[in-house]
C-alpha cells in the first residue's frame, strides 16, 4: 500500500509505540501528567517561546489561539487559502465570534503587504476591530521565506496587530530552509505546529507562544473539549516525533522531487515543482476517475482531481515512489 493522500496517514513505528507504552502518566487537566509537561517544555524551548500547550488537533489549536488573541467583534486577517479560514468549518466565526477578513493568497502563498495594509480597519464603530494577522507556513506545500515573514511581522507591529502562525507543517519549512524552527518563527506571538503530519505522531499539536496567550488558550482548550486526562500516552508519541522525525523530513522532500521528476516524464501530466513534501499535478479531467481506479488496483491510494495533491511522508520510501510513478506511467501508456 502506497498512500499519497496526506502525511496524516502514517502509523506509529514500533519505537514510537514503545515510547507511548512506557510514558509516565498523570491527569493533565490537573497539570500533573509528567509526559505532557515534558513535551510542552520541550516545544517551548525548541521554538524559543515562553510557553507551550498540547492539544488534540491542529484545528483546536488554531481556534484556541484565535480566541486567545481576539474578542467577540474583533477580526483577523487571513489568506483565502489558509486552513483556519477555509478548512476548519468556519470555527473562528461560529465558535469564536471572530470575523475573518480573507485576502487573496499570492501564487507563492504569501499575503501581499499592501493588501494587508489596506484591509486594516480604522477605529470606528462601523467596523470590526482588526486585531490579528494569521499566516500559514508551509501553505499548499510552499515555504514562506524568513525575509517575507520579517516584513509582515514589521507591518503588524507598526499597525498594532498581533500575529499567529499556523505552522501545521512549519518543520517542513524549517528543514527546507535549513533553519532552526525558532529562527523561522521568531517574532510571532503564537505558533501552532502539528505532530501528527510529517512528524508521524498519531495525534497532537503544540501551540507555542507568549505566556499570557498560551494561558488564555489553555482555558479555551478546556471549553472546546480538549482537556485530556492521561494525555501523556499521546504526548510521548509527540516527544518521540520531535526527537527522531524532524531532520528526516528532508527524505520526504527528496521523495517529492523524485515523484515530481517521474511524473513530469508523462506527457499528459503537468507537474508543479515541489518545495517540500507536496506534489501538485494537473491531470486532464477525463482521466481523473479511470486513473484513480487504476492506481487503486495497483495499491496506490490517492485523492485525485484535475489539480491533484500527492503527499510524501515517512511511510513511503523511494521504492514506493518508483512504484507509484510506474503505476501512473502504465495507465498513460495504455490510454
Ligand atoms: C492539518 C492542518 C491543520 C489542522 O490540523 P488537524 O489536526 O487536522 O485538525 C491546520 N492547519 C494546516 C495548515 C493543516 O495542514
Amino acid at each position: 500500500m502506497i498512500d499519497l493522500r496526506s502525511d496524516t496517514v502514517t502509523r506509529p513505528t514500533p519505537a514510537m509505540r514503545d515510547a507511548m507504552l512506557s510514558a509516565p502518566l498523570g491527569d493533565d487537566v490537573f497539570g500533573d501528567d509528567p509526559t505532557v509537561n515534558r513535551l510542552e517544555a520541550r516545544a517551548a524551548a525548541l521554538f524559543g517561546m515562553e510557553a507551550a500547550l498540547f492539544l488534540p488537533t491542529g484545528t483546536q489549536s488554531n481556534l484556541a489561539a484565535l480566541m486567545a488573541h481576539c474578542q467577540r467583534g474583533d477580526e483577523y486577517i487571513v489568506g483565502q487559502d489558509a486552513h483556519t479560514y477555509r478548512y476548519e468549518g468556519g470555527g473562528a466565526a461560529v465558535l469564536g465570534s471572530i470575523q475573518p477578513q480573507p485576502l487573496a493568497n499570492q501564487p507563492d502563498g504569501s499575503l501581499a503587504l499592501a493588501d494587508i495594509e489596506a484591509a486594516i480597519k480604522p477605529d470606528d464603530s462601523h467596523f470590526a476591530r482588526t486585531r490579528l494577522l494569521a499566516l500559514e507556513n508551509t501553505i499548499g506545500g510552499k515555504v514562506l521565506a524568513r525575509a517575507y515573514l520579517e516584513d509582515a511581522l514589521a507591518l503588524a507591529a507598526r499597525r498594532g496587530l498581533a500575529t499567529h502562525l499556523d505552522g501545521a507543517r512549519v518543520f517542513n519549512a524549517a528543514v527546507r530552509l535549513g533553519m532552526p524552527v525558532a529562527d523561522l518563527c521568531r517574532g510571532f506571538d503564537t505558533v501552532s505546529a502539528c505532530l501528527s503530519k510529517g512528524l508521524g505522531a498519531p495525534a497532537g499539536t503544540v501551540l507555542v507562544g507568549r505566556r499570557d496567550l498560551v494561558a488564555a488558550a489553555r482555558r479555551w482548550r478546556k471549553m472546546l473539549g480538549g482537556g485530556m486526562r492521561q494525555a501523556g500516552v499521546l504526548a510521548a508519541a509527540g516527544l518521540h516525533a520531535l526527537e527522531h522525525n524532524v531532520d528526516r523530513l528532508a527524505l520526504d522532500h527528496d521523495n517529492a522531487q523524485r515523484l515530481a521528476a517521474g511524473l513530469a516524464r508523462i506527457a499528459a501530466l503537468e507537474v508543479e515543482a515541489p518545495q517540500t513534501n507536496m506534489v501538485f499535478v494537473r491531470i486532464p479531467p477525463a482521466h481523473v476517475a479511470p486513473l484513480k481506479a487504476h492506481l487503486d488496483v495497483r495499491g496506490v491510494t490517492t485523492l485525485l482531481g484535475p489539480r491533484a495533491r500527492l503527499v510524501t511522508h515517512l511511510d513511503v520510501d523511494a521504492a514506493g515512489i518508483d512504484a507509484a510513478v510506474a503505476a501512473f506511467a502504465d495507465y498513460f501508456a495504455r490510454s
